[in-house]
């Protein structure tokens, strides 16, 4: 079920939040095996649906009452196991809860599962999770996209109608395209990052996933908003249901040129063409924008989220907390945790990061990235001077096989090339299910002003009423 008429059967007493809950429980028992979407069960996932269950028959009014959220293990929750997919943090339990966390039980929603991820956030398939891969519920032989794939493969499969994910480069809109589910990255600073584990500070964001356009815009709204505890925290109001219109005549999407010029799969292309089609269709004007420099955004980002990482990842030492691998001395010990603790990826990107930092090679790499990251973010501000909103796809191609990018970096770190510019310049974005190829789902992106993600929201939301929602189906596992 989606969330939006769970609420409504639950707010009219035709079910209640712990049979809501049960059920789902049951369903995560029987597909869990198969996908592996989870790192860890929420153990007090009953008692809170329980609460919630108080709290309406005291008359509260809960816009999310009863609605299973599964939650990527990098978002912290008290007293349960937040292991960032790394065996750095396997048993870490955070003392505190992040704001998202709080605002979720604060509108009703129930935790019932902490999503499995790529270690640390680096990825693009979840295959460098430490607990194993996930799989994509639409083909099991296939990866359901990173670094939120849990996320991502818990949704589609209706595991829970509802996830968070974080969003660096693109991970919660790449897996969402891949899953065949909505992904929504907000502008930088519209959604509180206070505990939520650092990746790259400048680019991180926490994100909401859904299968369907209304559910997307409650999970965000409740979400969403001023946190006095996030210093990078804006004070913009969360308008995402009001801005669930059903017109968007007079809206101008400028089509990313430079992303439809390199390799995409054509049933990328068939999603833009129809996403195209489907919008002039409904009074929406479409023009071709250029973004000259955005060749430069996948080494100008991997720059850029190296430096923050070495950075970032320096206070896993064995010392504080974390995993403690105990040798001769300090240093000694300090070197053997982080050798056990982190995975391959995370330390090829602190050691490129410490690199591209280091003296001397600083100009040469981390300012020219910076002067780079100005020029992109200038190229976005001419567009929006010719467009509301910007077309390009989500992903060059659907999912893809297992092992197929591990054994060369470099094409794994090419999956992104749709996605980390909007992070470098700190716009919102969201990928919209929007065809498939074959059996598998393929989804398009829509690029907002800062501070406009409400615009984007109206244009999904016409997008999904005039195809009657047919790219949004729930994932059904073959031989399952
Ligand atoms: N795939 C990108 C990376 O590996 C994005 C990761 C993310 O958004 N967390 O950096």
């Amino acid at each position: 079920m989606l969330a939006h008429e769970i609420v409504e059967d639950i707010q009219s007493g035709r079910v209640s939040p712990r049979e809501v809950v049960a059920t789902g429980l049951q369903r995560i028992a029987r597909l869990e095996p198969h996908l592996h979407a989870l790192i860890r069960l929420n153990p007090q996932a009953e008692q809170e649906a329980a609460r919630a269950e108080e709290r309406l028959a005291r008359g509260e009014h809960l816009p999310l009452a009863g609605v299973p959220v599964v939650l990527k293990d990098n978002i912290c929750t008290q007293g349960l196991e937040t292991t960032c997919g790394s065996k750095m943090l396997a048993s870490f339990v955070p003392p505190y809860s992040a704001t998202v966390v709080e605002k979720l039980r604060q509108a009703g929603a129930v935790v019932v599962g902490k999503a499995n991820m790529d270690e640390f956030a680096m990825g693009s398939s979840t295959e460098y999770s430490a607990f194993g891969p996930t799989r994509n519920p639409w083909d099991l032989e296939r990866v359901p996209g990173g670094t939120s794939g849990g996320s991502a493969a818990a949704v589609a499969a209706d595991m829970a109608p509802l996830a968070l994910g974080t969003d660096t480069g693109g991970s919660v809109r790449q897996p969402a395209a891949l899953c065949g589910v909505y992904g929504f990255k907000p502008t930088y600073g519209r959604i509180s990052r206070y505990g939520v584990v650092a990746t790259a500070s400048s680019l991180d964001q926490v994100g909401t996933m859904a299968r369907s356009i209304r559910d997307l815009a409650l999970l965000s709204e409740a979400v969403s908003g001023y946190d006095p505890m996030d210093s990078t925290s804006l004070e913009a109001k969360p308008q995402f249901m009001t801005a669930l219109q059903d017109s968007a005549k007079g809206l101008t999407i400028g089509i990313v040129k430079e992303a439809l010029a390199v390799g995409n799969s054509a049933g990328v292309l068939e999603a833009i063409e129809r996403f195209r089609n489907v919008m002039e269709a409904q009074g929406v004007r479409f023009v071709e924008v250029s973004l000259p420099t955005l060749e430069y955004a996948l080494a100008a980002y991997y720059i850029v989220n190296t430096a923050e990482i070495s950075s970032n990842l320096a206070r896993y030492d064995g010392t504080l907390y974390g995993l403690r691998v105990p040798a001769e001395d300090s240093i000694a010990t300090m070197m053997q945790s982080r050798e056990h603790g982190f995975g391959p990826e995370v330390q090829r990107r602190i050691l490129m990061g410490t690199f591209v930092l280091s003296s001397g090679y600083y100009d040469a790499y981390y300012g020219k990235a910076l002067r780079a990251r100005a020029k992109i973010k200038a190229d976005f501000d001419a567009a929006f001077s010719r467009a509301d909103l910007l077309l390009a796809p989500t992903s060059p191609f659907p999912a893809f096989r297992f092992g197929e990018k591990t054994a060369d970096p470099l094409s794994m770190y090419l999956a992104d090339i749709d996605t980390v510019a909007v992070n470098l310049a700190g716009l919102p974005a969201m990928s919209i299910p929007a065809g498939f190829e074959g059996h598998l789902p393929v989804g398009v992106q829509l690029i907002g002003k800062a501070l406009h993600d409400e615009q984007i929201f109206t244009a999904a939301n016409v997008f999904e009423q005039a195809t009657e929602r047919v790219f949004v189906r729930v994932a059904k596992l073959n031989g399952v």
